[in-house]
């Protein structure tokens, strides 16, 4: 067994329960009635929302805080640089990286994998390789497209089976003397499915292959130890784990990031510049030009607060014991399909209902409260391999409870009945 699985059954059971109740309190946006009902969101996938303390964060940093990082002598900038640099050390250690040099602040898990494709990129030769799999965010998939365009690398992909799992057999044969780099979603947005990311990595590192997991979707629900995973680089987004948009992070073991050349240039990614030659700053700062998303840092730095006191083991039990409500419940409704029906599955309920187009069932939830995502959730080549154009999806989080998935269930088989 991999070791997220383990480490993902491991919190389940050991998990105290949590008091959703007391949680729900904590995010304001949660309190207000929707198109007259209460208010059910399940879409957490596409976007989390914020606790008061997340928001709070960031108002008292501008009220009181703000000014330029790294660079200032006055108090105001000493004060910005301390809560920046603040929040790269609480990352560093919700993510259990050995040291601050690996975590590089992005706008998100998007930017996060252009930098590693544009850096990494410059070092590839034409008829280099890179794997990835057939469930991939459009974001894992287009940056290797650009680079392969440019560059001429190869691309490689893992398919999926008709559970929307990653199907390994012949992996094996996918790897050549020329596969430079394994890329993988540890969770696939769109159906759910959490990737058999330990197994893979060993794969790759038994080859010299570097490895880059994208963990938007796996790291609100699970702890995340980059150390245990033994991966090379890790992407997420704040947006997605309670904190704001905008700032994102890519750990990248120490090792692999100080042979990388910069992909932007500008400030504070230099130590000095002249005409004659430009010497870079030292690691994270060589990869982060220009001035960064400070507010968005300590917003960040303010979930990683917010999650860590109420604890990822028992997110991730409570989480699980709700999907399995949740599938039970909506499995029960006739004509309904699911999506993605992983044996190791977190969070996301992918469905669709007879012919009921996903935009309309989606319009209709709405009205009675219920925020759900439809479309192809940017997993094209996944809706592809279903012979589908979207599915409607609910997605969970750690404020969602059965009220929600009963008002989601309700609303279907209230849709359901305006289309007979
Ligand atoms: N990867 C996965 C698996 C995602 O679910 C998402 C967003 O939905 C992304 C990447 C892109 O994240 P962002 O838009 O925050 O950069």
């Amino acid at each position: 067994m991999s070791a997220n699985k383990a480490s993902l059954q491991t919190t389940v059971s050991d998990a105290v329960e949590l008091d959703v109740a007391r949680i729900r309190q904590d995010f304001p946006i949660l309190q207000q009635e929707l198109n007259g009902h209460r208010l059910a969101y399940l879409d957490s996938a596409a976007s989390a929302q914020r606790p008061a303390a997340v928001i709070d964060a960031i108002s008292q940093y501008y009220e009181h805080d703000h000014a330029n990082v790294h660079r200032g002598v006055h108090t105001l900038s000493h004060r910005a640089t301390d809560a920046y640099e603040g929040a790269r050390e609480k990352v560093r250690e919700f993510i259990n990286a050995e040291s601050i040099r690996e975590i590089v602040f992005t706008r998100g898990t998007t930017e996060a994998i252009n930098l590693v494709a544009n850096a990494l990129g410059e070092q590839l030769q034409a008829g280099d390789e890179v794997i990835l799999t057939q469930l991939e965010h459009h974001s894992n998939i287009v940056p290797w497209q650009m680079l392969a365009e440019r560059r001429g690398i190869e691309l490689k992909v893992i398919p999926i089976n008709s559970a929307g799992e990653l199907v390994l057999d012949g992996l094996d044969d996918l790897f050549s003397d020329r596969t430079r780099l394994l890329t993988v979603s540890h969770v696939s947005n769109a159906l759910g499915t959490i990737n058999p990311v330990g197994e893979l990595v060993a794969a790759a590192r038994k080859r010299g292959v570097l490895t880059l997991l994208d963990g938007a979707q796996a790291i609100p629900h699970t702890a995340i130890d980059v150390r245990q995973l033994d991966c090379d680089f890790y992407a997420f987004s704040g947006h997605k784990m309670c904190g704001p948009t905008g700032i994102g992070v890519l750990y990248a073991r120490e090792a692999v990031l100080a042979e990388l050349p910069p992909w932007q240039g500008g400030g504070d990614m230099i130590l000095t510049v002249s005409f004659s030659g430009t010497t870079y700053n030292e690691l994270p700062y060589r990869f982060e030009a220009g001035t960064p998303n400070i507010a968005g840092a300590v917003g960040l730095g303010a979930a990683v607060d917010y999650l860590s006191a109420i604890g990822m083991a028992r997110i991730a039990a409570h989480e699980h014991q709700l999907l399995e409500y949740a599938t039970d419940r909506i499995t029960g409704i006739s004509g309904l399909q699911l999506v993605g029906t992983a044996t190791h599955k977190t969070s996301v309920l992918s469905f669709n209902v007879d012919d009921i187009h996903p935009h309309d069932l989606g319009t209709i939830l709405d009205h009675q409260g219920v925020a759900i995502r439809t479309g192809h959730h940017c997993a094209m080549p996944v809706m592809e391999h279903f012979g589908i154009a979207g599915t409607a999806r609910a997605s969970l989080a750690l404020y969602n409870d059965r009220d929600d998935i009963d008002q989601l269930i309700d609303a279907i088989h209230r849709a359901v009945e305006m289309f007979r």
